[in-house]
C-alpha cells in the first residue's frame, strides 16, 4: 500500500489495467481482445485507448484479420511515450538513470555524493542535505538535457535512499551512514526543486522492485526471493509472490543486527557479532590493513579511500593471497548465517546478491555462500536455496527507483482504486 503519492496516478485503475495488458503483449493487442481479457466494456476500452494514444504511451500498429468482420488494429506500448527517472542516494555516490516506458535504461550518470569542507586532519565533512538535494536537482536536469527527453514526457522521479525512511511522508529519518541527515523531507524538497512528482523508497526495497520489473523469467527469478544489498551498509529487500514486502512503516529488511558470530566489532546496539558490522566494506578494509595486506593509512579513511582499498583487497584475494581469501571466506560465512535465518523465516527459495560493492567479491564469495547455506543443518526448507548475482549491475537501486515510478503508472493495484480519474 502506497500513500501520499497520488500525483503519479495519471489515469486511474482502468488505464493501469489496460496499459498493463498492452505492456505484457509484445506482439500487440486489439481493443476487442483487451475488452475480452479485462472484462471492461468496449466503450471504456475505446475511451481509455484514445487517451493512451493521445498521451503517446501507446501507438497503433498493424491490422490483423481475425475471422469475419473488419481487421483489428493492434495497440502496442510506445517505450518512448513516457520516461521515469531513478535516483539512488548512497553515502558515497549518487546514481541517476533515465528509463523508458519499458524499463530500459536510456541514460545513466554517477556523481560522488557532495562533500563539505574538510575537517582538520580528517576526510571531508558531509555536505548538508540542502547541498545534496540541490546537486540532485541539477543532475536530474542534466540527464534530461543530454538525452533530449521533453520534460512533459517524464512521469516522475523515484528516489532510493538508505533506511530508515518515513516513506508515507517522503522523509529520510536518520540513516547511520549519512552524516547530518535527520528527518530530511527529501521527497518534497526534490519535487520542489525539479517541479516533477517524486516517490521515495528504501534502497533495498527499490533493488527488489528492479529485479521483479526486469526479470519475467521465473527460472532466473523465483516468485519468493530476497535481495541481499551489499553497499556501504547492508540490507535485504524482500519479495513474496513477486510483491515487495514493505512492512508497517516501509522499513522491512533491516538485517544489520542479526548476530552471526560470537565476537566481532562493537555494534551501535552494544553487542558484538552483528552482521551489519562484520561484513561491511570498511570493516573488511580494517581487517586487511591489520593483516598487512595494505599499509595503514595516515588519516581516517573516507568513503573514496575505503572504496579503493576494498578493490585492493578483492584483487589480492583473486590473485590468491591466503590472508585476503580468509577475510572474504569469513565474510561469506557470516552472510550465509544471515541468509539461512531469513530463508527459514520467510520460506523463500532464492537470494539475489548485488549492490555497489558486491561484484568485486562475487566470484569468490557466492560459491562459498551457496555451499554453506545449502549444507547448513539449520536450514529448514525442503527445497534448495538458489543463490545468484543480480543481472542488473551496480545501478540496481537507481533502476528500481525508476521502476517504482513506472509501476505506479503501469501496474493495476487495488490501492489505485482510491484515486478518482
Ligand atoms: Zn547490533
Amino acid at each position: 500500500m502506497r500513500r501520499g503519492t497520488n500525483l503519479l496516478a495519471v489515469g486511474g485503475f482502468n488505464q493501469s489495467v489496460i496499459l498493463d495488458r498492452i505492456r505484457r503483449s509484445p506482439e500487440g493487442l486489439s481493443r476487442v481482445e483487451i475488452a475480452a481479457v479485462t472484462g471492461l466494456s468496449a466503450q471504456t476500452v475505446s475511451n481509455v485507448s484514445r487517451r493512451l494514444l493521445d498521451s503517446g504511451m501507446v501507438r497503433e500498429g498493424e491490422k490483423r484479420n481475425v475471422g469475419p468482420g473488419k481487421p483489428r488494429t493492434l495497440l502496442h506500448l510506445d517505450p518512448t511515450g513516457m520516461y521515469a527517472i531513478g535516483v539512488h542516494l548512497d553515502p558515497t555516490v549518487v546514481t541517476y538513470v533515465l528509463l523508458d516506458l519499458s524499463g530500459n535504461v536510456v541514460a545513466d550518470h554517477r556523481a560522488p555524493t557532495p562533500t563539505g569542507l574538510p575537517v582538520a586532519g580528517g576526510p571531508p565533512a558531509a555536505a548538508t542535505p540542502d547541498e545534496v538535494i540541490a546537486a540532485m536537482a541539477e543532475q536530474v536536469e542534466a540527464i534530461l538535457d543530454r538525452s533530449a527527453v521533453p520534460r512533459e514526457r517524464v512521469l516522475g522521479v523515484g528516489i532510493a535512499a538508505p533506511g530508515p525512511v518515513d516513506a508515507a511522508r517522503g522523509i529520510v529519518l536518520n540513516p547511520p551512514l549519512l552524516e547530518g541527515w535527520m528527518r530530511v523531507p527529501l521527497r518534497e524538497a526534490l519535487a520542489e526543486a525539479t517541479g516533477l512528482p517524486v516517490l521515495l523508497e528504501k534502497d533495498v526495497t527499490a533493488a527488489a522492485v528492479a529485479e521483479i520489473w526486469t526479470t519475467d523469467d521465473r527460472s532466473r527469478l523465483r516468485d519468493n526471493f530476497a535481495f541481499f544489498y551489499y553497499g556501504t551498509g547492508i540490507g535485504m529487500g524482500l519479495a513474496l509472490d513477486r510483491e515487495v514486502l514493505r512492512g508497517a512503516s516501509d522499513n522491512a529488511g533491516d538485517i544489520g543486527h542479526i548476530r552471526v558470530a560470537a565476537t566481532g566489532p562493537l555494534c551501535s546496539c552494544g553487542r558484538h557479532g552483528c552482521i551489519g558490522e562484520l561484513v561491511v566494506p570498511h570493516y573488511l578494509v580494517d581487517l586487511a590493513i591489520t593483516a598487512g595486506l595494505m599499509p595503514a593509512p595516515y588519516e581516517p579513511l573516507g568513503p573514496g579511500a575505503i572504496d579503493s582499498l576494498f578493490s585492493t583487497l578483492a584483487g589480492a584475494a583473486a590473485a590468491g593471497s591466503p590472508a585476503a581469501i580468509a577475510i572474504l571466506e569469513d565474510t561469506a560465512r557470516h552472510i550465509a548465517g544471515a541468509v539461512v535465518t531469513i530463508t527459514n523465516l520467510l520460506d523463500i527459495d532464492q537470494v539475489v546478491f548485488g549492490g555497489p560493492f558486491w561484484r568485486r567479491i562475487a566470484a569468490l564469495a557466492l560459491p562459498v555462500i551457496a555451499e554453506l547455506v545449502n549444507g547448513d543443518p539449520a536450514l529448514i526448507s525442503p527445497h534448495p536455496i538458489h543463490l545468484s548475482d543480480s543481472t542488473i549491475g551496480e545501478d540496481v537501486a537507481a533502476i528500481g527507483a525508476g521502476c517504482l515510478v513506472l509501476d505506479h503508472t503501469l501496474s493495476p493495484r487495488p490501492s489505485t482504486l482510491l484515486i478518482s480519474e
